[in-house]
């Protein structure tokens, strides 16, 4: 007898052709996401289990982070043949519970000498009899005692909820545009979700934004690490751009001309990582550079989709997704952003094209952005 964890996947994903590509997908992310614990992931029979490691919280932990997990339980492995240990183990299981409960058990081995309702029914009975402070209710019981019947017997009792979502990397690739704000590590977590691995582009204002400031992006990349299995962060030296814009654009054309700089880098960086897509914690209406007018002219400059998972939420609403995915606290260190440093007293809120494009007109675009690829850190997290 062995205790090991049986991870639980989204049903959904699993009906159609792509079921195999998906399922080693997720085993070699929670490999990936054990990989310093010594445990072993294995796939067997369509289920996947994970056994041998010292310390189960933090194995639980760290499984039920990675996307495509749906929950995961900690189970006991035992040999099958031998019904009465099989129902003497579930009955110690139940024993510190109270208040209702059910057996479900399901026998993938059909040639099993009993079948699930003769389990479910032994087994309750034995339980009953063992445990007074538990009463039967199959319709909403507050406790389950799941039994497979398998290669082995395995039963458990305690589910713990994952984050859901799908393996990283059966979707594709994006780049975010990450700043060390509360938006953008979200918006990059919610599309990772989806199955897309994430690279990250940060753009850094040395020395008016600090070395800190830098170190708090990268504390973000590697929390979302843990569900998005691996961040390249491009970290790009943005000083001389916005020195440039401030200096030649007019004063409250200033935020957006950066973001058309941001945007245009980014996509260069996404196209050498392979991506097909950008990612902003954009909301409508949050600041001036998010009016519906200034999103669009941002756009313009990319011919990639862009994506803003948190375009329709209120700053309230994202907040309580942060604290729930852990960023919040590191999002609300008081660091500098670059956006932040050389904001205009008035930004325009209907920008008019001809301006935006009267103030680039003044800089060597081309070379600035060359400049500032050349210039490019990359950290892995
Ligand atoms: P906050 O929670 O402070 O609003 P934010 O990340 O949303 O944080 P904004 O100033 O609202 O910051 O910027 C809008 C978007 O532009 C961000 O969501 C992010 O995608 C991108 N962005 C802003 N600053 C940077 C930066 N320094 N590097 C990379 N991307 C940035
Ligand atoms: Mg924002």
């Amino acid at each position: 007898m062995r205790e090991l964890l049986l991870v639980r996947y989204g049903e959904i994903f699993l009906k159609g052709l792509n079921r195999p590509v998906f399922l080693r997908a997720l085993v070699k992310r929670i490999k990936r996401a054990l990989h310093d614990m010594g445990a072993t992931v294995i796939l067997n029979d369509s289920r996947i289990f994970v056994s041998d490691y010292d310390d189960q919280d933090e194995a639980i932990r760290r499984v039920t982070k990675v996307f495509g997990v749906h929950s995961v339980c900690p189970a006991v492995e035992m040999p099958k043949e031998d019904f009465k240990a099989v129902a003497a183990q579930a009955v110690a299981m139940m024993a510190d519970l109270r208040g209702t409960f059910k057996v479900s058990s399901r026998r993938s081995d059909k040639r099993y000498p009993m079948d699930s309702p003769a389990i479910n029914g032994a087994v309750g009975h034995e339980i009953l009899v063992a445990n007074k402070n538990l009463t039967v209710d199959v319709k909403n019981p507050d406790h389950v005692m799941n039994i497979e019947i398998r290669d082995h017997a395995y039963l458990y009792v305690k589910v713990v909820p994952a984050v859901g979502g799908m393996p990283v990397g059966t979707n594709g690739r994006a780049t975010l545009l990450l700043s060390g704000g509360i938006d953008s590590p979200e918006a990059g977590w919610m599309i990772a979700k989806r199955g897309v691995h994430i690279s990250a582009v940060h753009f850094h204002s040395y020395p008016y934004t600090s070395d800190r400031a830098k170190e708090k992006v990268l504390d973000l990349a590697r929390i979302l690490s843990e569900s998005c299995c691996g961040i390249r962060v491009h970290i790009v030296p943005f000083t001389k751009i916005q020195m440039e814009i401030h200096e030649k654009c007019p004063d409250e054309y200033t935020t957006l001309i950066m973001r058309r700089f941001m945007m245009r880098i980014a996509e260069r960086v996404a196209r050498i990582e392979g991506a097909e897509a950008l990612i902003t914690g954009e909301s409508i209406g949050q600041v001036a550079s998010q009016t519906m007018t200034a999103l669009g002219t941002t756009d313009m400059v990319v011919s990639m989709p862009v994506f803003r998972p948190v375009i329709g939420f209120d700053k309230r609403e994202i907040i309580d997704i942060a604290e729930k995915i852990g960023t919040m606290e590191t999002s609300s260190l008081p660091y500098e952003d670059c956006c932040t440093v050389f904001t205009p007293r008035h930004p325009a809120t209907h920008p008019k094209m001809d301006k935006i494009l009267e103030g680039e007109s003044k800089l060597d675009m081309e070379a600035l952005i060359q400049e500032a690829m050349d210039g490019i850190e990359i950290v892995c997290c």
